[in-house]
């Protein structure tokens, strides 16, 4: 974090827009981020009002401070939502309009403002993404802006500002940050690139999680957390995300589950699902073997169930509910659910073709009891 005033002038920044919320302020990150800059010569505008699942009106409000700031470099200090009302605000600031125009891939014509993302937890990666996510105040509709000129010029990743976080949050951010890196390792447009994140990410997760679930002052796993979270955001950046995300999002909306715990829910059944693919088997099996849960040598039936059985373990310590049933949703929804996951984006890039009766065969699966799981030697266990 030292090096924070010195990476802001190299990026030519004199008058800094800090976009955070609340409760970092209440923790004192804000204020710390706040005295550093100052501390260099430099001069911050506040927005202190990010809510979660930011929307239009959000990023009007947001505009409206950098405007009056007249700022000429952007600091994201936060989670998802702080990084997407941060971009969102430097799309309008540069570009002009309103963010309904930006919804897709590469509308923006003009350059952005740098951008400096401090992420506050280990889950969405998206101080690696060009991606911001932003709510329509009217009709709600969640509307994902791509653009490559909105990605952060740096992303400033330290251990320390994720230990203050409630226990929940590092469970649900952590597990998010692990359904990343299995999802982007099968999708349709995985490529060598995005395998190498992926992979990494896994690598680094699968022995974290557990220690800051544990310990949450493990300075060393939070780190690994941290860059595990942000490998598997440039993952996504090159390979999308799949069935899990989509299946999530319906349980979102109708039952109020937060993400993390929604895409890990459905986690376990996607990948059995994809797994009976022969190319996603294998994807999986190679993956396995990363964090050596199970060696491909052993045979990749065997790597695949090991991953799962290491998956379903992992969901458990993180204290996600082992069935759909014990977190309130409805069965008798599950075709409307179904519906709504096959009209998903993310469903495109699941490497299998998934449909409304595949949705449904997922969900059903989820509502299920999960099994233990086998956190320990890497042997199958019970599944
Ligand atoms: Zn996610």
């Amino acid at each position: 974090m030292s090096q924070l005033g010195a990476l802001t002038r190299a990026l030519a920044g004199q008058r800094v827009l800090l976009v955070t919320d609340p409760g970092l302020v209440a923790a004192g990150h804000a204020g710390r981020i706040r005295a550093i800059l100052l501390e260099a010569g430099l001069e911050v505008v506040l927005f202190d009002q990010v809510r979660e699942n930011p929307t239009t009106g959000c990023v009007d409000r947001c505009l409206e401070v950098a405007r009056d700031g007249r700022v000429d470099l952007v600091i994201g200090l936060g989670g998802g939502s702080a990084m997407d009302t941060a971009k969102g605000c430097n799309l309008l600031l540069t570009n002009g309009g309103r963010i309904q125009d930006y919804w897709g891939v590469g509308k923006a014509t003009r350059p952005m403002l740098p951008f400096i993302a401090i992420p506050t937890t280990a889950g969405t990666g998206s101080e690696c993404q060009s991606s911001a996510l932003i709510a329509d105040e009217q009709t709600h509709q969640k509307m994902a802006c791509l653009d490559p000129k909105a990605a952060a010029r740096v992303a400033l990743l330290d251990p320390a500002l994720t230990i203050s976080q409630p226990s929940a949050v590092t469970a649900h951010t952590g597990i998010d940050a692990l359904t990343h890196s299995v999802e982007t390792a099968v999708t349709k447009k995985r490529n060598p690139l995005s395998r190498m994140f992926s992979h990494e990410a896994f690598r680094l997760l699968v022995p974290a999680l557990p220690r800051v679930l544990e310990n949450p002052g493990d300075l060393e796993a939070r780190g690994q957390m941290l860059l595990g979270a942000a490998y598997a955001g440039l993952a996504i950046e090159n390979s999308m995300l799949g069935a899990a995300h989509a299946a999530a999002n319906p349980l979102t909306a109708h039952f109020n589950i937060v993400h993390g715990e929604a895409v890990g829910i459905m986690l376990p059944a996607v990948v059995r699902f994809n797994a009976q693919d022969p190319a996603s088997r294998l994807a999986y099996a190679e993956l396995a073997s990363t964090p050596e849960i199970a060696c491909v040598s052993e045979g990749i039936e065997y790597a695949v169930e090991a991953l799962c059985a290491r998956l379903e373990a992992l969901l458990n310590l993180a204290g996600i509910a082992r069935s759909l049933a014990n977190l309130g949703a409805d069965p008798n929804l599950v075709p409307t659910l179904a519906e709504e996951a096959a009209r998903q984006w993310t469903a495109n890039f699941n490497p299998r073709t998934v449909g409304a009766p595949d949705f449904s065969g997922l969900y059903e699966r989820a509502f299920e009891r999960r099994g233990d799981g086998d956190a320990g030697n890497g042997s199958p266990g019970a599944v």
